[in-house]
Formats: structure tokens, sequence, C-alpha cells
């Protein structure tokens, strides 16, 4: 069996605590590695090593830390295909899907190559007399991630390619479902030129995330995942006196319009419903179909493209939709939630139950469902489902869609589909979601804007990447000088203003 450690200091090495978590080939359901939990004596060993690798990176200048950015896109081009096949082995999403993972956080990476930039500070000549005045933007230390299976390339390069860009050392601890890409970047990073130590990766579950937050070096934390464990990790990070950002769950409305294009609505609601199996934090779970005629041409366009949906292995290459779901207890969650979706009154429009798989019948496939008629008190909307399966809820008028998505818990992401310009601005402007898609919809910003929900689906000041990266993982410094020296004016016993 394939034993999966930790990169510490520039190598692979055996966990130490004794324990460790299966990691599953989901389309198959077998057990393919053991990858190793870390104990709070691991973490210390490593932020050890981070807290003297860190000083050295600091001080190399910015651009030679984005020519190591540089070197970082092309060995990320030269083994997409390793990465993305290892990446499908233990998460189950498709080949093409996979690589779309990597690619999204290759960008944040390109993003990062020019740090320089975003690292310049502030100067004001002539404050005062002989006085100049500037400020500084210097990284925190050693920072922290936790983050989870759902795009293991991607958000592990979110957080430590800023991260690092700006000088500081990182530690990821990634999801135990999918350790093995997490594990390839950080040794991809070093052949970039990035010297040992500086970004590790320890492997673990609740027991390490503690050992991060009780930890007194580390400087901040970043975390992805579900709400619970977001606002877990937000509040005791904050208590520890560290700087934190936590991105958790979502429920994304999708409001179709009388006048939308009902093809390309169509479209978009098979693909951002049912892709990667649903489990995207910025899936399309909750189509918001304005008007009974709306409603009924959307269901009757839905039904047969449901059906004919094509679910498998990432192996069947392009003759496969979606994959499936991340493990056993996943799946049984999921069959939960649809069933309570029957029993609490929803129409089952596409009835995905009881899905299986020919020759993988032990893999972890969920079919696709697709319901009408759900209400707000059900628990398939109240609860994000993480699978693949698409509740419709009508309403009468453009201001109900609107309130419906307001008092949703989450605020992730939202999409509004129409002709009218009108509308489509008044949503934009009024909605309180992080980010919202107009006609489209997956609405998640390229690299040099920025990425973050709003309300429940995220926790802290600043988002991730873009030029927010940027004062997460930085300290402002501002100093003020005068020369000549010689304080000519004798000693001032009141706060000092402006002359
Ligand atoms: P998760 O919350 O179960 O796990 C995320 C991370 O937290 C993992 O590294 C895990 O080991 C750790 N963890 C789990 N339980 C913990 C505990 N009790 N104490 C401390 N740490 C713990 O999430 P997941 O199932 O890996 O990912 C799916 C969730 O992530 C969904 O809710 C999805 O919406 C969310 N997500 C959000 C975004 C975003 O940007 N808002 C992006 C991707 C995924």
């Amino acid at each position: 069996m394939k034993q999966i450690g930790h990169y510490i200091n520039g190598e692979e090495v055996a966990g130490t605590s004794g324990r460790t978590a299966d990691v599953y080939n989901p389309a198959t359901g077998e057990v393919i590695a053991q990858v190793a939990l870390a104990d709070k004596s691991e973490m210390d060993k490593a932020v050890a090593i981070a807290a003297a690798a860190q000083p050295a990176w600091a001080a190399m200048n910015p651009q030679r830390r984005g020519r190591v950015m540089m070197k970082m896109v092309d060995l990320l081009h030269r083994d997409m295909d390793k990465l993305a096949e290892a990446l499908s082995r233990e998460h189950g999403k498709t080949f093409p899907d996979a690589k779309g993972d990597v690619i999204r956080g290759l960008e944040v990476v390109e993003y990062c190559i020019g740090a320089a930039e975003m690292l310049k500070g502030e100067y004001t000549d002539g404050a005062g007399p002989g006085i100049d005045m500037y400020s500084m933007k210097q990284p925190l230390g050693v920072t922290a991630g936790i983050t989870p299976f759902n795009f293991p390339a991607m958000i592990p390069m979110w957080m430590f390619a800023p991260a690092l860009a700006c000088g500081n050392a990182f530690i990821l601890k990634p999801s135990e479902r999918d350790p093995s890409v997490p594990m390839m970047l950080a040794a991809l990073f070093e052949e970039a030129g990035l010297p040992k130590g500086v970004l590790q990766v320890v492997n673990g579950d609740k027991e390490a995330v503690d050992a991060i937050i009780a930890d007194e070096t580390i400087q901040s934390i970043g975390f992805v995942g579900s709400t619970p464990i977001a606002q877990y990790i937000y509040g005791n990070g904050c208590a520890a006196g560290k700087r934190v950002q936590c991105f958790g769950g979502a429920k994304n409305h999708a409001i179709i319009m009388p006048d939308a294009d009902m093809d390309n609505v169509v479209d978009a609601l098979i693909g951002a419903g049912f892709g990667a199996a649903g489990e995207r934090c910025m899936a399309l779970s909750v189509a918001v179909p304005v008007g009974k005629e709306t409603a009924d041409r959307l269901i009757e366009a839905l039904i047969p493209r449901v059906e004919s949906l094509k679910i498998g292995p990432y192996t069947a290459g392009d003759d496969v939709d979606f994959g499936p779901v991340v493990c056993a207890a996943a799946k049984e969650r999921i069959e939960g939630l649809v069933q309570s979706g029957v029993d609490q009154g929803a129409t089952m429009a596409v009835d995905g139950r009881g899905f299986s798989l020919q020759g993988y019948e032990d893999g972890f496939f969920v079919g696709a469902t697709l319901f009408d008629n759900v209400t707000t008190d059900m628990d398939i909307y109240k609860q994000e489902i993480f699978g693949p399966v698409l509740s419709t809820v009508r309403v009468d008028t453009y201001e109900d869609a609107l309130k419906m998505t307001m008092d949703n818990e989450y605020g992730n992401g939202t999409a509004i589909f129409t002709r009218d310009g009108d509308t489509a601005r008044d949503f934009a402007s009024r909605v309180n979601v992080g980010m919202v898609g107009v006609n489209v919809p997956i609405p998640v910003p390229l690299a040099y804007h920025t990425f973050g929900g709003w309300k429940n689906s995220a926790f802290g000041d600043l988002n991730q990447h873009g030029p927010d990266a940027f004062k997460f993982y930085t300290r402002t410094k501002t100093v003020t000088s005068r020369w000549p020296s010689g304080n000519k004016e004798g000693a001032e016993f009141s706060i000092p203003t402006m002359k």
C-alpha cells in the first residue's frame, strides 16, 4: 500500500504519530493509499524549519521571487497531465476538469510573477521640514493554510503562491482525502527555485489544525472548507491573535427571468449544477425561474438533459460529464438529503436514486437528480448538498427571487439570466452575495480580481488572490524620518501635528 507522509524541509518524510487515514479511488471504492495524520510534535518541527528558512527567502528581492513563480508556471505546464491524473484518481473528477483545477491555480502563480509591483510601498517627500514619510509592506513570517478536498490543486496555489511571493514561509495542511497533488506541488516549487523549508506540507486532520491554531510562531491562517469548520477556525484563530481568513460553504441561486435565452440557461444549469458532481463551492444548486410559464419551459427543457448526463470514472475520457463523489460518507449524506426532499414534498423531476455503474458497483457514484416545486423550508433548500442535485424553487416575481437569494444564509455566488440590462444591473447592485454572474453561471473572478463570498460563506476582511492577497500576506510599516537629524525646535510635549 502506498504511504503518503509529509513534505518537510525539501523531502517527503514518513509520519511519526502512528495515525493514518485511508485515501480512496472514488471510482472503484478501493483504498489506494494511506496518508499520515500529523500530531503536534510533527507540526512543531515543520514550523521551526519554516521559521529558520523564511528570513533568507524574504531577503531575496521581490523580482527574484517573481522569477521562481515564473519557473513554477513552466513546471506546472510541463507536469499538467501527471498532476491532473493524480488529482482525478483521488478526487474522482474528470480529467479535463482536473486540468482546469490545476490551471485556475496556475493563473494565480502567474499573477504573482508581478509581486514586485504589488509590494511597492508609498512615499511622501517633505511631509514636514526635512521630514519624509514612507511605508513598506513586509512579510508576516510563517503562514499556514488549511484546504478542502474539492480543489486540491487550485486552492492550495491560491494561498501559497501569494504568501510565498510576499516573502513568507507557508505550511499547508491539505485535505486528507486527496493529499497527493499538494505534495507534488511543493516538490515542483522547490524545483522552480524555492529554498527548502519555505513551503512544507503537513498532512493531517483536526489534530494538525488545532496545532496550527495553538502555534505561536504561525502568524496567519487561510482556510477554505465547510462553514462550521470555517467558523471554528476563524473564532479560535482570531482569539489566538492570528490574522485569519476563512471561506465556507455555499448555496448558489440562479435567477431565470422570463426573457432569458432558455438554451443558454439550460446549458449553464447543466454545466454548473452537475459538473464535478456538484462538488464545487460555486456550483449552481438552486434554479429560481420567475413566473409559471418560465418554470414550465425550464423544467421541460432540463429533464431530457439531466436524464442524458453521462456519469463514469475519469479513465473513460471524454465520454463522461461527471464522476463519483469523493467518499462513501458523502454519497450517503447526499442520498439521505435526496430522500428528505421526496419525504418533504418536493416533486422528483429526474430521479437519480439507485444509480449503479456496471463494473464500478463499489464506486461512490450518485445519479443526477432534478427537483421541482422545492420550498425554502425543505432541507434540500436549506442545506448545502454538494452533490449532483439541482433544486427548482418557483417564484412569481423578480423581487421574490431577489429576496429569497438575499434571505439565504450563504452568499458565495449567484447568477441572473436575462436579456434586460436594467434587471441585470439592479440585481448585481442590490444582491448581498460576493460574486455575481450576468448570463454567466460560475462567476469565479480571474486571478487579478479577488474571490470571496458574503454572509456565512466567508469570515474575515480580505478575499483570496488578486490585490487582497498581497494585503493579507503582508504587514505595513510606516517610517517617519527627519534629515538633518538634529532637532532644532527643542522638546515637544504635545502630540506632533503638521506644521
Ligand atoms: P471540510 O470543512 O470538511 O474540510 C476542510 C478542511 O478542514 C480539511 O483540510 C479538513 O481536514 C479540515 N477539517 C475537517 N474537519 C475539521 C475539524 N473538525 N476541525 C478542524 N479541521 C477540520 O470541507 P471539505 O468537505 O473538504 O470541502 C467541501 C466544503 O468546502 C464545502 O462546504 C464547500 O462549499 C467548501 N468550499 C468553499 C470554497 C469557498 O471558497 N468558499 C471553496 C471550495 C470549497
